[in-house]
């Protein structure tokens, strides 16, 4: 069995799926065109669509000239994950997270890992009614500290998540979002003040990769990324090396010099081991000493919290002081094996370490 569906299964047995109209609720972030058509404006791609269409990520469909999500409660994945694994690093760690999805995306990267459910319509994978109360109410039960809405992308499910984020707080659970950043801004900025923390992964730092292997744009998530540190949020990044494709020394430089003029030295940015998936099976993993080399430009560059992802047991895993240099959180894989943060601070020297830690 799928370890994903096995909460579906297990925890939710009395929650099956029938009743579709329980998922549809009107959609935000939208406007009415003459002849009952309509703009979506939760995404840079702003899908115009006709009466009895759905936009491009098959979760909203306009019936009559009003958008509706079809997605609202309707999870099609649910797991309890260590909150290493989305990979938050610097947000609670040592906990875990009640993690959902729904089917659908926005993008359609070659390299997805989820693509069973990211690349599929509502209807055509399993689902099951849990709205946010009884989200938030599980969430608690399985004594976990925040919501992750992760695997699929949670932008397209964004009624839901703002709502099950409501719900989470009023028990006292913090909402993750794990996300590709392709949102627009205004939804964007209005998430921010319902959310606690944000995973953007950046699938590349060039175009020609977003328009080719993503079929999404850049230029977006950059300002997503802008925005998130703007308002204040708390923000991680990932990016998946692929070998060939977004592995070049330049890039990395790039992004590296990027993320220290644009959002500060305190951002981690994890760099993740790329296996063969989807329609990228016919590359080989990444090589190691190509992580090292990516880490290696950010190093350079003097930002504070650089990681390498999906190598157990790498030293990079660990959170290093940026100012005495001994390690404050020691990992190894998923696991916290030594943790050296007292009030925010390194307990040997005092820096502050840049982070949310206390639950
Ligand atoms: S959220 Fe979906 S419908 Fe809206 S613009 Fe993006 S892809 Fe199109």
């Amino acid at each position: 069995m799928d370890r994903r569906h096995f909460l579906m299964t297990a925890a939710l047995p009395c929650l099956a799926a029938e009743d579709d109209s329980r998922y549809i609720k009107e959609a935000r972030f939208y406007e009415k065109l003459p002849y009952k058509k309509i703009r979506c404006k939760l995404c840079p791609r702003e899908c115009v669509i006709d009466d009895r269409e759905r936009g491009y990520c098959g979760a909203r469909e306009n019936r009559g000239g009003t958008y509706y999500t079809l997605v609202h409660s309707r999870v099609c994945s649910a797991h309890v994950d260590p909150i290493e694994k989305k990979p938050f690093f610097h947000f609670h760690p040592g906990t875990t997270a009640f993690s959902v999805a729904t089917a659908g995306c926005n993008v359609n990267c070659k390299m997805c890992q989820n693509w069973e459910i990211s690349q599929v319509r509502p209807e055509q994978v399993r689902s099951n009614y849990l709205p946010p109360r009884d989200l938030a109410r599980l969430a608690q039960q399985y004594r976990c500290a925040s919501i992750a809405y992760t695997y699929s992308e949670p932008v397209i499910f964004y009624e839901y998540m703002a709502d099950a984020a409501e719900a989470g707080h009023a028990l006292g659970i913090k909402s993750a979002v794990v996300t590709g950043g392709y949102v627009q801004p205004e939804p964007l900025r209005e998430l921010c003040g319902r959310v606690d923390a944000v995973k953007v992964d950046l699938k590349a730092f060039s175009t020609k990769f977003y328009q080719e292997v993503v079929n999404g744009e850049l230029k977006p998530v950059l300002n997503a990324l802008v925005a998130l540190r703007k308002l204040g949020m708390w923000t991680e990044i990932v990016y998946l090396v692929i070998p060939t494709l977004n592995d070049g020394d330049r890039e990395f430089q790039g992004l590296a010099r990027w993320v220290k003029a644009e959002l500060g030295l305190d951002v981690p940015v994890h760099f993740s081991r790329f296996h063969p998936e989807y329609l990228l099976k016919n590359l080989p993993p990444t090589p190691l000493a190509t992580l090292e080399r990516a880490k290696a430009a950010c190093d350079a560059e003097g930002l504070h919290y650089v990681y390498i992802g999906n190598v157990p047991g790498h030293p990079a895993e660990s959170t290093y002081c940026p100012k005495c240099r001994k390690a404050v959180v020691e990992r190894a894989g998923f696991d916290i094996q030594g943790m050296h943060i007292h009030k925010g601070k390194c307990r040997y020297c005092q820096q502050p370490i840049a982070g949310v830690w206390e639950v």
